[in-house]
């Protein structure tokens, strides 16, 4: 990947249909319910997806959610994303997704997704996946990503699955909230934590993570930045503009209408360039040599004087 030809990195774009399974119809619910929280149905195929980027000039991190122990559907396979990022790696770039609920079985499918098809990272779901992000359960799982210095995503905050339907699908957003990554970031130093979207109705725990560890990173997708809480555009422009990533969570937001929006939403010019391409770049090694993790400024603790008069 060239990402001098690339005008941004999206970090955070979901694949909803498989080409190579038959679809699941099982508890199709929850979809219908989510086309009405996100007034969107779009569910573009791997090759739709790819030809989109493509001709924006945008490159995009793809990663499906495996969440079949909790919602009983049978999940994409990660190797049809992986592939596929094999095939287009000018602009595409390939996580992977597996259930926690599967353990040192699923440890091993992570090993073999990162050793033989080139995967970067991992996305996880604590809501949709039904476990706490600090359950011993997915500390197999855990290893291989923290032995391998790649990044995991977790869905942070309110989730527009399980939004409206009767008891919210038996969801349980109390998973997402930020502050239930911490045990996880202590424990695994060398795995990079992104907490995904505003995390309404806990950004301020997002923000005081992020500050205070350095392997804690944040994407800003799955929202317009029309809508961000002020507090979360204050530290992307200040002491987080080096952990701060470019995320859309297409197709329910077009990264089209994202950057739009994202111009006018109060961020420093010389911060966007950091938030839309160079910030990614580092967490997933783009650029050569400089290793996942935050600048060497922001990984000692912050003097005084920096936090008065940045903060
Ligand atoms: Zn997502």
């Amino acid at each position: 990947m060239d990402i001098e030809k690339l005008i941004a990195i999206d970090t955070h774009t979901h694949l909803e249909v498989s080409c190579r399974n038959p679809f699941d119809n099982y508890g199709e619910d929850y979809d219908r319910a989510a086309d009405k929280y996100f007034r969107s149905n779009r569910r573009p195929t791997m090759q739709e997806t790819i030809d989109f980027y493509r001709e924006k000039r945008i490159g995009f991190v793809n990663f499906t959610v495996d969440a079949e122990t909790q919602m009983g559907r049978r999940r994409i396979p990660n190797e049809e994303i992986a592939e596929a990022a094999q095939q287009n790696s000018d602009i595409m770039i390939a996580f992977g997704s597996i259930d926690p609920h599967k353990g040192k079985m699923g440890a091993r499918e992570a090993r073999k997704l990162v050793e033989e098809y080139g995967v970067k990272g991992f996305k996880f779901h604590p809501t949709v996946q039904g476990f706490e992000p600090a359950d011993k359960m997915a500390w197999p799982l855990y290893e291989v990503i923290n032995e391998h210095h790649l990044p995991a995503v977790f869905h942070s905050g309110h989730s527009g699955i399980g939004s409206g339907m009767r008891c919210g699908g038996g969801l349980r957003l109390q998973n997402s909230n930020p502050m239930m990554l911490e045990d996880v970031a202590i424990a695994f130093p060398d795995m990079q934590i992104v907490i995904a979207h505003p995390s309404w109705p806990w950004q301020d725990e997002a923000l005081s993570l992020a500050m205070h560890k350095p392997n804690i990173w944040i994407d800003l997708s799955g929202w317009s930045p029309k809508y961000f809480p002020p507090q979360l555009v204050q530290y992307a422009n200040t002491l987080l503009k080096d952990r701060i990533l470019f995320g859309s969570d297409f197709p329910m937001i077009t990264p089209d209408r994202w950057l739009k929006d994202f111009e006018e939403a109060g961020f420093r010019d010389d911060v966007k360039p950091l938030i839309l391409k160079r910030n990614a770049s580092r967490l997933l090694k783009l650029d050569g040599a400089a290793p996942a993790g935050a600048p060497r400024e922001l990984a000692g603790p912050p003097g005084p004087a920096r936090l008065a008069s940045d903060a």
